[in-house]
């Protein structure tokens, strides 16, 4: 065991949701209109001197506009330091070759705006933890008469104690697409195990199996959605059926169906460490998600949310690996993140890559080595490999069709942990 400074984010609900949630709307949507201007900026720079400005150069050109005092001016700032990362990001990918990369997307649906994270920096919001009320600070321009600010009364998870965390950093207010959640990024000590081996697993995220996971000897495991899908189809039936979407009986619905997706990730991300620690798994990658956040940006999400009735945000999917990463660092395994790129089109066995690959009721099928594998695990191992190189066709230990067999594990809302598929008993 070693002591580490580690960053943690908790996350809590807002219990006076309906009485803050049109402030937090209009600073939402602030966060937007700025990033728009700060984005239309940079296509005006780029046009006369070739040339995109930075961070330091946003704020100096747009400390003035009006837009500007909309939010506190922390928050402002965060805002044009967001949209110069996603510049830098843009670059990186262009560097290293991706040149089906985009720059940062405008952000609007149509004639609205999206509501964007903001961020809290220290002079912009005050903690008071014995009563957990959080104060958030609104730009000049949007404070009408003696209201100032936003007071929220927050419920963090019954295991964290925010009055017992020293180093509060930022709060960020965070739309989940049902409603607004609070974030405390805070620096705290924790103690680290050694990691459990030298072996590396690869995790594909996706909607039919929320995850697929490929080990280095071959073994494989899968993790259907399909308790999600039932409790969306439920709470969706129930919250239909409610005649005012406002009421408290649908409110508490969506409260209850958001609950019990945290407690589901929460599972499946603590289910998958243990699962490392067996196998001697010394480090998780993960796919970058980020290609599938630029679709939604875009207004593709709706595509998105079509599949199986599940309407997951791809801010479910930060939350799952930001989840899985904190449970595997605590364990000594590191997540590492890589590119997603090609890892659906490519042949994890020989390698081959194609622009239209076949996948057959979502079997991977490879015309120069005919291997046959599912096409989430296929995934999967190519994402391994971008960490560490297969021994999958030289070792021999593998022969055609091992891909294809994959162990399904099943979320067992009876005993609450997940299953092998044989032993489900609900
Ligand atoms: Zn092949």
């Amino acid at each position: 065991m070693a002591k580490q400074v580690v960053t943690r984010t908790y996350i809590a609900s807002i219990r006076n949701q309906k009485q803050v949630s049109d402030d937090l709307d209009s600073l939402g949507f602030s966060a937007s209109k700025l990033w728009n201007v700060g984005r239309w900026v940079c296509d005006r720079v780029w046009s006369e001197i070739g040339h995109i400005p930075g961070h330091n150069e946003l704020t100096t050109y747009l400390k003035s506009h009006e837009r500007y005092d909309d939010l506190h001016s922390q928050s402002s700032q965060r805002v044009l330091q967001e949209l110069a990362e996603a510049f830098n990001g843009w670059y990186g990918k262009r560097r290293n070759g991706d040149t089906r990369a985009n720059p940062p997307k405008y952000r609007k649906f149509d004639d609205d705006h999206p509501r964007s994270t903001v961020t809290f920096k220290s002079a912009g919001f005050k903690l008071d933890t014995k009563y957990e009320r959080l104060r958030l600070s609104k730009g000049s321009n949007l404070k009408d008469y003696w209201s100032d600010f936003i007071l929220c009364e927050y419920q963090t998870r019954p295991d964290v104690d925010l009055s017992a965390v020293e180093g509060i950093q930022q709060v960020r207010a965070v739309w989940t697409g049902d409603e607004w959640e609070l974030h405390f990024v805070c620096k705290v000590e924790i103690e680290v195990a050694e990691a459990p081996g030298e072996k590396t697993v690869g995790v594909d995220l996706g909607i039919n199996n929320f995850a697929a996971l490929a080990y280095e000897n071959g073994h494989s495991e899968l993790y259907p959605l399909n308790c999600l899908k039932q409790d969306d189809y439920y709470f969706s039936k129930q919250i239909a059926r409610c005649d005012d979407s406002d009421s408290n009986q649908s409110t508490w619905l969506n409260q209850k169906k958001s609950a019990r997706r945290t407690h589901y990730f929460h599972t499946l991300s603590k289910h998958i460490v243990q699962r490392c620690v067996e196998e001697g798994v010394g480090t998780i990658v993960v796919g970058d998600l980020s290609g599938i956040r630029e679709d939604e940006e875009n207004g593709e999400s709706k595509n998105w949310s079509k599949h199986g009735n599940l309407d997951l945000h791809s801010w479910a999917f930060d939350r799952f690996t930001s989840m899985l990463e904190y449970k595997a660092e605590v364990e000594g395994i590191t997540v590492e993140q890589v590119s997603e790129r090609d890892t659906s089109k490519s042949c994890s066995c020989c390698g081959r890559k194609r622009k239209a690959n076949r996948v057959e009721r979502g079997l991977y099928v490879c015309d120069s080595c005919s291997v046959v594998a599912n096409a989430d695990v296929n995934g999967a191992e190519n994402i391994r490999q971008k960490v560490s190189p297969s021994l999958a066709c030289d070792g021999g230990d593998r022969s055609n069709g091992w891909l294809a067999q994959p162990s399904v594990y099943l979320f067992d809302s009876k005993s609450g942990c997940f299953t092998p598929r044989e032993q489900v008993t609900s």
